[in-house]
Formats: structure tokens, sequence, C-alpha cells
């Protein structure tokens, strides 16, 4: 770490601990004094900084002061110093270097799959597809970090299967690779209140809860119960000071619920701090097509997360509808790429084709491989960031880049092939189409 980023580190803890003195008020002596070095620099970020500081009535001014008394100290200033400095800071500049070296792309994130096991069985579970015997060794992981970080990647999301399996190995990492932000995805019914204390031990590791929705909805497909044990792992979250949030998938038959206000309020009430939001992709060969949503369903989803996020106090992002703040696709290594358990280097969670296995290649030679190089070059796919996915909104873009590549189905328990999955997507992609081109010429006019 160079002298000015050791001088930003410190300079940021001392910022943390000036704030945790009195909160309300020294933020606002914070931003004075931020707007006074700025120069000019960051002015629209900063004048929404100082909107959320200042007005008792935005709804992220509660989140911020949420943070700071209902989180544990250590654990926002940890994730702070690693995702700001390490994450951003350092790692974003290692990454443009590199990427300039090798002329390839260099992830910001590493989604990887510990296991393949999982202690539940969800109906239509992708995860569930690759059976349940496959692991990334603990040394296999670790080695994936350390190549990460050479290359400046800083932030690692589990994938799986059920992570939480492994939990043990995963804090042994959190540990060895303290100055790294660790979330994963998980079903949360392993997480009791030993775990719990070991995530404040540790405090770089952060859940990201998979629901469906209510009760019914959740209980309908991972089963009679699960519904309870996640709640309480929320209320146990709570208590212990963590931060956590929340990964939901919209389909056809729960995107209303997952969408509404009620369910936003729900998930405020019981301390979760963001929510990801999810487009239902028809990957696998049993996967059923009838569960996308359809172009009225998908609009009203894009309006009422838009609506949600500037009234309520939770972060939300919807992966597909989000797009234009990204640039478009973060597959193929752009900002992530993911691993799955038997070491097959896909390059998005749901796109399942590779040329490449971690056990056999570095992670530089796989992002300079055929079918990562493909995305390299295509991307974005489309200027419409409404039509990001070279699968879902332009199948015809990913079945070229597969046979192209000569990618093969990493899908261990039964290979889809490309024409199969993309076939499921055209209907889809056509009918989005010109509802896309409409609502993205209003978004381009401002009017969105
Ligand atoms: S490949 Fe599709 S689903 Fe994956 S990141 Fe790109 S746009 Fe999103």
């Amino acid at each position: 770490m160079d002298v000015s980023t050791t001088v930003k580190k410190l300079g940021l803890e001392q910022a943390f601990r000036y704030l945790y003195k009195d909160p309300e008020q020294n933020l606002l002596k914070l931003m004075d004094w931020a707007d006074k070095f700025a120069k000019g620099e960051f002015a629209p970020q900063r004048a929404v900084l100082r909107e959320v500081i200042e007005n008792p009535d935005h709804p992220y001014h509660q989140y911020v002061l949420n943070l700071f008394r209902n989180v544990d100290e250590d654990v926002v200033k940890t994730i702070g110093v690693n995702f700001f400095i390490n994450a951003n800071l350092v790692g974003w500049s290692t990454q443009e270097e590199a990427r300039r070296k090798y002329g390839c792309n260099v992830p910001w994130a590493i989604l990887l799959d510990p296991t393949s096991a999982c202690n539940l069985h969800c109906t239509g579970c992708w995860a569930a597809e690759y059976g349940n015997k496959l692991n990334l060794s603990f040394d296999e992981i670790d080695d994936i970090i350390r190549q990460g970080k050479e290359l400046g990647v800083y932030m690692y999301i589990y994938t799986g299967g059920e992570p939480l399996v492994r939990k043990r190995d995963l804090i042994r990492l959190c540990e060895k690779h303290s100055d790294c932000v660790f979330l994963c995805f998980t079903n949360a019914t392993l997480i009791d209140e030993a775990f719990a204390d070991e995530m404040l031990r540790v405090k770089n590791f952060v859940p990201a809860i998979s629901l469906e929705g209510f009760e019914e909805a959740t209980d309908g497909r991972r089963g009679k119960g699960t519904y309870e044990k996640v709640i309480r792992a929320m209320e146990l979250l709570q208590r212990k000071k963590l931060l956590y949030g929340i990964s939901a998938c919209y389909t056809s038959a729960n995107y209303d619920s997952i969408t509404s206000e009620a369910f936003y309020d729900s998930l405020i009430e019981k301390g979760a701090y963001f929510i990801w939001y999810f487009h239902y992709m028809p990957v696998g060969n049993d996967a059923s097509p009838a569960l996308l949503p359809t172009p009225e369903q998908r609009l009203e989803v894009y309006h009422r997360i838009r609506r949600l996020r500037r009234v309520k106090p939770l972060f939300a992002m919807d992966f597909q509808n989000d797009a234009e703040y990204v640039g478009g696709c973060i597959a193929g290594g752009r900002r992530y790429l993911h691993i799955n358990a038997n070491g097959d280097v896909d390059p998005c969670v749901f796109i399942h084709y590779s040329d490449s296995n971690i056990r056999e290649k570095t992670l530089l030679e796989c992002l300079r491989s055929p079918i990562f190089m493909a995305y390299h070059d295509g991307q974005p796919f489309n200027e419409n960031m409404l039509r990001p996915c070279p699968m879902l909104e332009n199948p015809q873009l990913l079945r070229e880049m597969v046979h192209r590549t000569g990618a093969r189905s990493t899908d261990l328990q039964s290979p889809e092939s490309v024409d199969h999955l993309c076939g499921k997507c055209t209907a889809y992609a056509e009918n989005w189409k010109p509802e896309a081109e409409r609502l993205w010429e209003e978004t381009k006019a401002g009017g969105k």
C-alpha cells in the first residue's frame, strides 16, 4: 500500500472515530470539511450526501444514523475501510492497470461457490443442478483470493449450493483475508448464535439472505418452516448488531408481493440494510419460461423499485433494470465472474458456459480465454441499458459467442445446449423490446 493510500485509510479510520462520538452533529461537520477540501470534485454526489445528512425527512437520513447506532462499530469500520479503501480506491487502480497491461477484463468482484451441497431442496434451484458432491477446497479458495488481490480484487461473493454448509472454512478465509469484504448469498437457516458471534469477531462477512416473498411464497419453494427460520436468523443478526441484506428473485408468480411496500417495511423492521433484486432467468433444462415476467410485469417492477428507493430506508438494486448505472452487462470479468464448485470459470452466475477451469489455469489466463474475450469485445451488448443481457434480451448474441468460442456447458447434472437456453428467451426478448425502447428514450430525455 503506497503512502497516500495509507494516509487515506488512516483518515477514514479517524473520520469513523469522530463520527461515532455524535453521528448526527459530526456528519454535518465532516460534510463541511469535505466540501472545503473537495475543490469542486464529485459535486453532484456531495450534494446528494448533504441533502441526506441535512434533511431529517430524507429516507436515507435515518438509514445512515441506523448504520451508526444499530450496527456494531467495529463491523462498520472494517467493512467501510475494506470496501471504500481496499475494494475501490486501491483495488480499482490496480484493476485498471491490469486491464491496460493485459488487454482483457479484470473484475471488481469474484463470485464463487464453495460447495454445491445445500441443506434445503428448493424447487427449480439452479445450484441444485450441480449435484451435492462438489467443493472448492479451503486452499483453492484461498488461492483464488490471493490471485484476485494481485489483480486488485477485494470483494468476494459466495453463492452455491448453500455456502454456510462450509461456514468454518468461510470464517477462516475472513480471518486470513481480513482486508477483503465477503458477501454471502444464503438461505440463512444455518445462521445460529455461534456463527453470529464468529461474524462479529471477523467483522468482514455480510450475509445476503434469499427470500421469495412472505411465508407462503418462501415455504412454497424452499420447504415448510423455512420462512420462520429465516425470520429468526434476521432477528438474531439484528440483535447482534450485524450488517445484512436480502437477495430476491422476481418472477411472474411473485413480482407483486416481493416489490410491495409491505415487504419493504417488514425487511426494514427486521434490520435489513439492502435488497438486491434479480430477474428470473430460465437457466437449466427444466427451468420454466412461464416464470419469466411479462413486459407489463417487468415495467411494474421497474417503477415500483425506483419509487420505493426514493421513500424507504432500504438500499435497493434491481440488476436487470439498473444496468444504466454500471454501463450494461457486468459479466465476463468486466466487473465480476463466477467460479462454480467444480472450478469452472463462468462469465456470469447465470451463464453456465465456459472454456476454463481454475484448477487448470490461472485467474488471468481464464480472463484471457476465448469466451471471456468475446464478452470483453462485445460489451456493451446493447446501447439500450434496459436490454443489457446477451442471453435474456439479446439471445442471438450468447448463442453466437458460445458457438464461436467452443465454450461448453458447465452444468454437470444436466448440460443444457445454448440453443435450448436461448430458444427460451427469444419470445421474451421480442416482447420486451418495444417497451424497453420506449422507456429508454424517456430515460435519456430525462423523463424518469
Ligand atoms: S450476462 Fe446477463 S445476467 Fe449476467 S451480468 Fe450480463 S446482463 Fe446480467
